[in-house]
């Protein structure tokens, strides 16, 4: 049962396709786990399409009616880098469908094959290859009984938890729930169950400072 879902506002701007990849693929992930989100994202779908239907032809050209119809199929996407002779015999199924396509190398054998880069005695991390600058996406393994030291954030914070869990302030979080945290948020997140808990964490931060100098800077530009 899945407890913690995206703001509405990201599952419309997942569905309009203007999330950058590192936030679309942490609501894509969540929605390959949630039937409740998927659905949402369908009905926003489909009530964009009937707005184009609206539009006079000329806005709706062919190129566009692909990319809508690309995207219905998104959140089960076929992995790019896996095979689908590997994908087809069921290696690497413990992954959710979208992010396959970020492990293509991964090996058989579940969560303890992948890669992971070890950060502190309790805490473990896999990169992501990103194409977009200013994000940071990571697998992060957090060992069971740890904590995490109490942390605001610069920018914005998404988690998804994929197996085991945490519980801060907020609530329990376990496989599926989703977690959103800005600077307003002080949390401690505490590994309280007895597998460590993996988790999908995408960081803005980086995007977030440069934000407000963006706003200062824009509008003198857009003058010239
Ligand atoms: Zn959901």
């Amino acid at each position: 049962m899945i407890n913690h879902h995206p703001p509405l506002e990201l599952l419309f701007d997942y569905a309009a396709g203007t999330l950058p990849e590192p936030v679309a693929l942490a609501v894509a992930t969540h929605a390959s786990m949630c039937p409740a989100c998927r659905d949402e994202i369908s009905a926003v779908e489909a009530l964009g399409g009937a707005l184009l239907e609206t539009l006079e032809p000329v806005a709706m050209s062919a190129t566009s009616l692909d990319a809508v119809l690309a995207r219905l199929d998104e959140p089960e996407a076929t992995p790019v880098t896996v095979s689908a002779a590997r994908a087809a015999s069921g290696v690497a199924s413990f992954l959710p469908g979208p992010l396959r396509r970020y492990l293509g190398e991964v090996l058989p054998g579940g969560w303890d094959r992948l890669p992971w880069r070890r950060v502190t005695r309790s805490l473990e991390e896999l990169r992501l290859p990103m194409s977009v600058q200013g994000f940071k996406a990571s697998l992060m393994r957090l060992a069971p009984g740890s904590t995490v030291p109490v942390h605001t954030h610069r920018g914005q914070e998404f988690t998804l938890v994929l197996a085991g869990g945490f519980s801060d302030e907020t609530g329990e979080y376990l496989p599926g729930d989703f977690a959103c945290k800005d600077q307003t948020h002080v949390h401690r997140p505490v590994v309280d169950t007895d597998e460590p808990c993996i988790s999908l964490v995408v960081l803005d931060a980086p995007l977030k400072l440069t934000g407000m100098m963006g706003r200062l800077v824009n509008p003198f530009i857009n003058r010239m």
